[in-house]
């Protein structure tokens, strides 16, 4: 039997209908921003495997500082005990944040750490007596998939067989320079009951790589400020230089509230989740009353390991060589949209940093449940390349240190394929 059947007979897979699937590809090992299989075929990983990985597969720095933390120490309970690789990566990063962001809470993924964002907003009204619930959101936005990062995602598809149990949620366009008037009255009319607002910042990436301009999210975000309106920023996808900067909210100047990571946080070498939030709010949990507590934590809060894997990534990740690299994605990306964009198969191409993406013309709307996805997925991985389109939109978003050739192999083959499908 191949590793594929085997699979199949036992596993249960994510984000996909098991009955029409076709057999995963067996994937034995990875390396800089190729995957290969176990027939020894290669793939260039243009989707970073599921946006996580941001210096290349495997890396060698990353391997060295977990197998070192493994060997002094793999876990330990964090309530009541702490550890110097949890300690150093709070340090070293609240020192990279916006400078209002004072203290870092570990969990174990993107959902978790909105999970906790939301968490602390809620309870920090609660606690001061004067109970906020409601959430402002962007529609189609998405947050993850546990129950309350559901709640504040768009309602879809992906949400459909659980609608009734969210919780409700304002739900607001994205900004543009014709509605953000508009906009900030409704949030105006809402601020007394507002707990906070959570966003993608720049790219809503589920949604379909959906970009909007750093301008408007200015003017939102100053406006909640003015408002009292709390901010959470969710850059569990656009963290860690996806968008050209270190971090999303670096293109705007107001500061947010609280802040979450996860996919790029360890260079996506393994889960973990991180919420940062302000003195502000952290000083409404402090309290004789054990009522006021935060009551969150996970089995493996602030693992060891998975905080060795984040310090190497940092280290990697602030190394001149990143900046360069990205630097050069972005302008290879920028370069290659313009070519396209007149092509009549191209309804539209948008870049921001080192995400790109291209919506494929099908006469039809544009849809995550597009027949063309299939197509398009199978064309690439048959010519080596894991792209993974959402509906009839397709994306490159590579890992940082994926070369010149591997980049332009990509772009030759969509345009390629342009003329073909
Ligand atoms: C992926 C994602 C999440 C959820 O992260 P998981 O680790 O998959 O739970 C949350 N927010 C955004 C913006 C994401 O892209």
């Amino acid at each position: 039997m191949t590793l594929a059947e085997r699979d199949l007979k036992v596993i249960w897979h994510p984000y996909t209908q098991m009955q029409t699937a076709q057999p995963p590809v067996s994937i034995v090992r990875g390396e800089g921003a190729l995957l290969f299989d176990e027939d020894g075929k290669s793939y260039i990983d243009a989707v970073s495997s599921w946006w996580t990985n941001i210096h290349g597969h495997a890396h060698p720095h990353i391997a060295q500082k977990v197998a070192e933390q493994l060997k002094e120490l793999e876990h330990v309970i964090f309530a009541g005990f702490t550890h110097k690789p949890a300690v150093e990566l709070a340090e070293r990063l609240l020192a990279i944040l916006p400078s209002n962001q004072a203290k870092a809470f570990y969990s174990d993924n993107g959902s978790t750490a909105v999970e906790v964002a939301i968490k602390m907003c809620l309870q920090y009204w609660h606690n001061q007596g004067q109970p906020r619930t409601k959430i402002l959101a962007f529609k189609n936005a998405y947050h993850g998939d546990t129950f309350g990062a559901m709640a504040v995602s768009g309602r879809s598809a992906f949400t459909a067989a659980f609608d009734s149990l969210l919780f409700e949620v304002e739900f607001i366009d994205l900004p543009t320079e014709e509605n953000i008037q508009n906009l900030k009255s409704q949030i105006s009319n809402l601020k007394s009951q507002l707990a906070c607002f959570i966003f993608e910042p720049l790219v809503q990436g589920s949604a379909g790589m959906i970009m909007y301009e750093a301008e408007y999210l200015e003017q939102l975000m100053a406006h909640c400020r003015a408002e009292g309106v709390l901010m959470i920023d969710d850059e569990v996808f656009t963290g860690f230089g996806r968008t050209g900067r270190r971090f999303a909210c670096n293109h705007v100047q107001t500061e947010p509230d609280i802040m979450c990571f996860s996919k790029g946080l360890t260079g996506g070498t393994m889960a973990f989740g991180l919420t940062t939030c302000t003195q502000k709010i952290y000083d409404a949990f402090l309290s004789n009353d054990k009522m006021k507590t935060l009551f969150h934590g996970h089995s493996y809060t602030a693992n060891p390991v998975a905080c060795a894997a984040s310090l190497a990534s940092m280290n990697l990740f602030l190394d001149e060589q990143t900046e360069i690299n990205i630097a050069r994605i972005v302008q290879a990306h920028s370069t290659f949209a313009q070519r396209v964009a007149a092509h009549p198969k191209v309804k539209t191409v948008r870049q921001t940093g080192t995400i790109v993406a291209l919506e494929w013309e099908t006469g039809e709307n544009t849809s995550y449940f597009s027949n063309l996805r299939d197509k398009l997925y199978h064309h690439f991985l048959n010519r080596g390349i894991v792209l993974r389109p959402l509906g009839n939109v397709i994306y490159i978003l590579p890992p940082y240190c994926i070369t010149d050739d591997q980049l332009a192999y990509i772009y030759a083959e969509i345009e390629k394929a342009l003329g073909e499908i």
